[in-house]
């Protein structure tokens, strides 16, 4: 089946463990994906269930309108005592209620050559067969003063008013009937919908309060390194802001999750270890920056390469991709919670985090993992050099109108400016050393 040329480029199948194995991004985020599993359904209040997966087929407990009920301000009526109307000759009706809505609508009756005011959702009333827009009558101009009655079913007085109606009106005009949006026990929403505004508001209309979903996961994120400091705290020298961890609890937040942002942790191991244990009680993933290189202060993987037992563990690997060669996943204490170990260059940790910590996240929701858009375009700029046998995602934006994405800043994993500009990322491909400018390109959308 295979050529001799297909054999000879085919890598050599190596070990999961082999630290010289270079991992594809593919490779990664299978790997990752296979050891994660959604979370436990929670019955969650309403507003916090949004963009949450339902996991209970809901159905309607009640018709939907639970009553007939007007379209319209008008007048209640029946169909005969209008046929005909016209301008000329309107029908004149006496007015017999004033039916608001909320009303309970069984204290007004209307009978021949009689009609009700009736407002937009107010029950139509007995003997009813249609509603006449306001426009279409004189208004009831000559009906007197709305006839005062409390909202809830008390009996109107006859007010002796009367209507002048200038249209005929067909049977259950400008009627919502019971049960036209929804019948009794039909499905409502079903399990697997992702709950988005119109799906809560079904929800809270059929009277339902909480809903089981998988919940948001509750993502731990902090950012390692002894030069880190606070914004808002002023600079020594040799220190720069923590940004990461701002990315990252952003990034978070933004993928679905609730974040907890811890914020900087010193390069040491046992001050690592410790916070790791202070946060694992609230965690159901936890991504950290910086510390997963080969530097002398690489906290993080001298910490976590080590795990063993009850502590969980987690593999250091070299991924095929640029930024964010070095990588770090495993799970971790007595729960096995997921752990990122991102590196610490901030373009790095975003493009890791976009990658592999996302599809994580909507993993744990219960959602498809990659959810975000890559199109073809033209890249109006040239990419002079690119890294043999490494993918590489170039920070750019995206002109949708003319099919084209244009290269911000360069290919240094530190340019925060230039990430703040871009909405894409340009892919170039493994294979791929140089691209020219006006070449199709893969871009993947950032949201
Ligand atoms: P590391 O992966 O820890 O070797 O860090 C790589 C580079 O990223 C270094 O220049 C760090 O100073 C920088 N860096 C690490 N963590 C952060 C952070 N939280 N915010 C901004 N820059 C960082
Ligand atoms: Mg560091």
């Amino acid at each position: 089946m295979s050529s001799t040329a297909d054999t000879a480029t085919d890598p050599v199948p190596a070990a999961a463990d082999d630290p010289d194995r270079l991992w594809t991004v593919e490779e990664h985020l299978a790997d990752i994906l296979a050891k994660i599993r959604p979370l436990e359904p929670i019955e969650l209040q309403l507003p916090d269930a949004q963009g949450c997966v339902l996991v209970e087929d809901v159905t309607v407990p009640a018709a939907l309108p639970p009553f007939d009920n007007s379209s319209m301000d008008g007048y209640a009526v029946r169909t005969a005592d209008v046929e005909g109307a016209t301008e000329e000759f309107p029908a004149v009706l006496a007015v017999v209620g004033d039916i608001a809505a909320g009303s309970a609508g069984a204290a007004v009756t209307v009978g021949p050559g009689e009609a009700a005011r009736i407002m937009t959702g107010a029950p139509l009333p007995a003997g009813a067969e249609a509603v006449v827009p306001v426009e279409w009558t004189d208004g009831g101009a000559g009906a007197g003063p709305a006839i005062a009655m409390d909202a809830h079913s008390k009996v109107p007085e006859r007010s002796g008013g009367e209507v002048r109606v200038h249209r005929p009106v067909a049977a259950r005009a400008h009627v919502r009937a019971r049960g036209s949006d929804a019948c009794t026990g039909e499905l409502a929403l079903a399990a697997g919908t992702v709950l988005g505004p119109a799906q809560i508001g079904l929800l809270a209309a059929i009277g339902r309060a909480t809903v089981l979903v998988r919940p948001r996961p509750r993502v731990v994120v902090m950012s390692t390194g002894s030069e880190l400091v606070q914004p808002g705290e002023e600079l020594a020298p040799g220190r720069i802001h923590d940004s990461n961890s701002f990315v990252l609890s952003a990034c978070a937040r933004d993928a679905g999750a609730i974040a907890y942002r811890v914020g900087a942790v010193d390069d040491d191991a046992e001050v690592l270890r410790a916070t790791l244990e202070d946060q694992l009680i609230r965690a159901d993933a936890v991504v950290t920056s910086g510390g997963v290189s080969v530097g002398a202060y690489d906290v993080v993987k001298e910490t976590l390469s080590g795990l063993a037992g009850e502590e969980g563990s987690v593999s250091f690997r070299r991924l095929a991709m640029q930024p964010g060669k070095p990588q770090g996943f495993g799970r971790i204490g007595p729960d096995r919670v997921p752990l990122f170990a991102l590196p610490g260059n901030p373009v790095s940790c975003y493009v890791s985090f976009e990658l592999f910590v996302r599809p994580a996240v909507r993993a744990l929701m219960g959602l498809p993992p990659v959810d975000r858009t890559t199109v073809r375009a033209v890249c109006t700029d040239a990419v002079a050099s690119s890294p043999q046998g490494r993918r590489q995602f170039l920070r750019a934006r995206y002109e949708p109108g003319e099919g084209t994405v244009s290269l911000v800043g360069g290919a240094g994993s530190h340019l925060v400016k230039a990430l703040a500009q871009a909405d894409a990322l340009v892919v170039v491909p493994e294979e791929t050393t140089s691209v020219p400018a006006g070449a199709e390109v893969d871009v993947v959308l950032l949201g």
